[in-house]
């Protein structure tokens, strides 16, 4: 039975490992970053589904092609390593951050019984896994506090008044969407109608018909914020209970500068957090592995939900303005 290690090492060189599974290692494509490298920029993983990961982007192609190496190196039959306190992990399993052993086999089953795909339910908790483990490192590489996220504004808005805090973001929407703007519950009866409109109509209203908005546009005519009644332009917008404003940053760094997802805006709610308006991920799957990874670092999974609503800029909270602190340049279409 070969030990994983030995086979990871062949492939990435000499690893500093962090736990029986894992540790820093020299990024494959190195010599292709374009900025500093740090000494725990690339890590390397057996568990799970096997993988190198790397914080710089420039090195993407490099970093695949030794993934399928490795992946298909630790394929070639199967492997056990014993953990502390007489715990087995075998070929595929994930060590989760508890320390417990979480089996391939358990992820799978459970996968079928819900009607989900075996192979990609260990990919979801490989992300998860993954994301928990380079998590210290990422909100260090990444580190995006209030002050510099204004300072780095494209567009100068965080001083702009009310009227214009709401038209800057109303530039966000193509002019053909209908937009909701109320409040939590101006949504479900016919009467609730008036607050699904053209962005054209909410130009001229201004922002007065309530405190949220929602990052997906509606059909003509809906009067209820649902799933269902979502239609076309939708952005997926990211925030955090438990990060402060300071430390979430950090997250929209690195799904901007590392992931490549559009970013449109940021709002400061007025209260606690930011909001971050991205674009929604190509599809359910890249959808789903986005949500393992941004719930490990600490954000909402409801946001998920498309038709959750959301602060939107130029309305009043508490005497303190939900502003626009973040915005691209020209428009955003
Ligand atoms: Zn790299």
């Amino acid at each position: 039975m070969n030990d994983p290690r030995h086979i990871a090492t062949s492939i990435v060189g000499a690893v500093d490992w962090q736990s029986e599974v894992s540790g820093f290692c020299r990024c494959p494509g190195e010599a292709l970053h374009t900025q500093p490298t740090g000494k725990k920029d690339c890590r390397v993983s057996v568990d799970g589904a096997p993988t190198i990961h790397c914080f710089h982007a420039s090195c993407a192609a490099a970093v695949a092609a030794s993934n399928l190496r490795l992946r298909q190196a630790l394929a070639v039959g199967s492997w056990e390593i014993a953990l502390p306190g007489g715990k087995v992990l075998r070929s595929g399993d994930v060590l989760q951050a508890s320390g417990e052993v979480l089996p391939r086999a358990a992820i799978q089953a459970q996968a079928r019984a819900e009607g989900h795909d075996a192979g990609e339910a260990v990919t979801l908790a490989t992300v998860k896994m993954l994301a928990e483990r380079f998590k210290p490192e990422m909100f260090e590489r990444f580190r995006w506090p209030f002050a510099q996220i204004i300072a780095d504004s494209p567009l100068q808005v965080h001083q702009r008044d009310a009227e214009d805090q709401f038209r800057t973001w109303l530039k966000l929407w193509p002019a053909h969407c209908h937009v909701w703007i109320g409040d939590v519950f101006s949504s479900g009866k016919e009467e609730h109608r008036t607050h699904f409109r053209p962005v054209a109509d909410w130009y001229q209203i201004g922002p007065v018909m309530g405190n949220f908005t929602c990052g997906s546009s509606f059909k003509p005519g809906s009067f209820q914020r649902s799933n269902a009644n979502c239609n076309g332009t939708r952005f997926l917008v990211i925030e955090s209970d438990t990060l402060t404003k300071d430390e979430v940053g950090a997250v929209f760094a690195y799904l901007q500068r590392r992931m490549h997802y559009q970013l449109h805006c940021i709002i400061d709610t007025a209260g606690k957090s930011l909001h971050a308006w991205f674009d929604a991920p190509r599809n359910k799957v890249l959808e789903n592995r986005l949500k393992a990874g941004l719930t490990a670092f600490g954000c909402d999974p409801k946001m998920f939900t498309y038709s959750q609503p959301v602060r939107v800029p130029g309305a009043w909270r508490d005497g303190k303005m939900q502003r626009l602190i973040w915005v691209l340049a020209d428009g955003h279409q």
